[in-house]
């Protein structure tokens, strides 16, 4: 997998303190996408084992405390990013107790493979659908247009 942006300290996309990873590849090519240069796969750089342990380091420091992570891009859930991704969140749930992770994705959580069911559960968020341009409001929490939506799994 390779990545694009990672922020340590972000409190723009999800609720709280965060770290936040965008990672490369998305298939959805949505209308209006600002995020185009994350669409090709081998775009960005590679998320190294480096990286992955910063973000679990990041995740438990005390001393700028995190809510948690989240994961946008691309889309994390690309059937390429499954691996590393699936790698992430189980290091976080084993690693980093009582931090949540969000994940977007334009994949809609009724048309998702096994493979990427897997992850999903294993976050406490899904925003999930393609970015719908018609559909697009600057004063929506957390999603770019109405027809996404905000999946709770847990009360966090
Ligand atoms: S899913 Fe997100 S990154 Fe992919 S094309 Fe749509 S808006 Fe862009």
């Amino acid at each position: 997998m390779n990545f694009h942006q990672y922020y340590p300290v972000d409190v723009v996309n999800g609720p709280g303190t965060r770290c936040t990873l965008f990672v490369s590849g998305c298939v959805h090519q949505c209308r209006g996408c600002y995020n185009q240069s994350t669409w090709r796969l081998d775009s960005g750089e590679p998320f190294t084992q480096e990286a992955e342990d910063r973000i679990i380091a990041d995740l438990n420091d005390t001393r700028i405390r995190r809510r948690g992570l989240s994961l946008s891009g691309g889309d994390p859930l690309h059937p390429a990013n499954i691996e590393a991704v699936l790698r992430l969140v189980k290091r976080v749930r084993e690693e980093c107790p009582g931090k949540d992770i969000w994940l977007w994705s334009g994949y809609r959580l009724e048309e998702l493979d096994a493979a990427q069911r897997e992850v999903v559960n294993l976050v406490d968020t899904l925003i999930d659908g393609k970015f719908e341009q018609e559909k697009a409001d600057p004063s929506l929490e957390w999603r770019g247009s109405a027809n996404q939506i905000i999946h709770h799994f847990s009360v966090c």
